[in-house]
């Protein structure tokens, strides 16, 4: 029979890419129940969609933090039978933790911790009691590696990963299986919204050394990273298909071969000294190549590096 699939986010980005990849599938294995906090959003997807809309994919609205809002959601659903969950809303925060205030914090972590543990609460249950079920969250390399002037956004993916890792296990037992996917940096408006917000704030708290740092050290080589490494959200709608499709789906899914390795320097030293002082090299002392180094793992990246991470065919 056809898999419900139940995804949040599908307004834009990612979201609305695995939703209208996997309400085309040619094989019409998936019933789509693509939701979004406002359904004053849903253009973009409707468009995209095409004349899957109405059919294999079907709109609802659900906002991850509150109660209410997803209680409502899966209750509308028929027998509240969602086969496959995909957690993928989420927001990002970047900047120097001096400026950023508790309430911004809260607002990250409320998004990206508490709204997928807020999902999988009131789903699990029920996937428990039909012995059967996938559970996925669209996490980051960011939830496997700290990323300066990242560390909120990332520690919220970390909370993500921990939380998962333990409830895999309990689940196995009953026939539930749990998937993380991390991707690298993706084109979508995620990035837009970061580059948008850091020219409109002033970094208020933090001392003139830090804000330059920031803005002028690594904004710039954060730019350079998307530009040469950025995979596009489709590709990683691709790799999250696949992943479901898998008859052993694995639990960590990274989409993007450049960073096996800089994941893999926190195993080679288990002190976490090579990791740091990677990435402060990288960042202080290697800043103006960056843009040619870039360009190199662009090149080494298209096909010849081999590494266990997943692409999308
Ligand atoms: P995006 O901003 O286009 O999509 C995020 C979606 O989540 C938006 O549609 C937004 O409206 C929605 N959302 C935010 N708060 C919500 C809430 N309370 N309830 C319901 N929906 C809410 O960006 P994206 O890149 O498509 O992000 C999707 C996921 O991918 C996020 O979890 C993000 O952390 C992750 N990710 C993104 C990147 C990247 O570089 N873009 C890299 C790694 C991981």
């Amino acid at each position: 029979g056809q898999k419900v699939v139940l995804i949040t986010g599908c307004s834009s980005g990612i979201g609305l890419r695995i939703a209208v990849m996997l309400a085309k599938d040619e094989k019409k294995r998936y019933h789509v129940i693509a939701t979004m906090r406002d359904l004053k959003r849903k253009d973009k997807l409707v468009q995209a969609a095409g004349d899957t809309y109405g059919k294999m994919l079907t709109l609802q609205t659900l906002d991850v933090c509150s109660d209410e809002s997803v209680k409502q959601c899966i209750s509308s659903i028929k027998d509240r039978r969602v086969d496959v969950l995909i957690n993928n809303a989420g927001i990002g925060l970047v900047g120097p933790v001096e400026s950023i205030s508790m309430d911004e914090m809260k607002k990250v972590f409320e998004t990206n911790f508490f709204g997928v543990v807020r999902m999988i609460k009131e789903v699990m249950p029920d996937m428990k009691k039909r012995r059967g079920g996938h559970i996925l969250v669209i996490s980051s390399v960011m939830g496997l590696q700290g990323v300066v002037f990242n560390d909120v956004y990332s520690a919220s993916k970390f909370a993500m990963e921990g939380f998962c890792e333990s409830l895999a296990v309990q689940l196995l037992k009953f026939n539930v299986t749990m998937s993380m996917i991390e991707p690298g940096p993706v084109h979508t408006e995620f990035e837009a919204k970061m580059v948008e917000d850091v020219s409109k704030k002033e970094y208020p708290g933090a001392d003139p050394d830090t804000v330059h740092y920031f803005k002028n050290v690594y904004l710039p080589s954060s730019i350079d990273i998307f530009e040469a490494l950025g995979q596009t959200p489709d590709h990683i709608a691709g790799c999250t298909k696949k992943v479901i499709e898998s008859s052993r789906p694995r639990f960590r899914n990274m989409t993007n071969p450049l960073y096996t390795p800089i994941v893999a320097l926190k195993h080679a030293d288990e002190t976490g000294g090579l990791s740091v002082h990677a990435f402060y090299n990288l960042l202080f002392n290697f800043g103006p190549l960056m843009h040619v180094t870039m360009n190199m793992i662009k090149c080494l990246t298209c096909g010849c590096l081999r590494s266990p991470t997943i692409s999308p065919t």
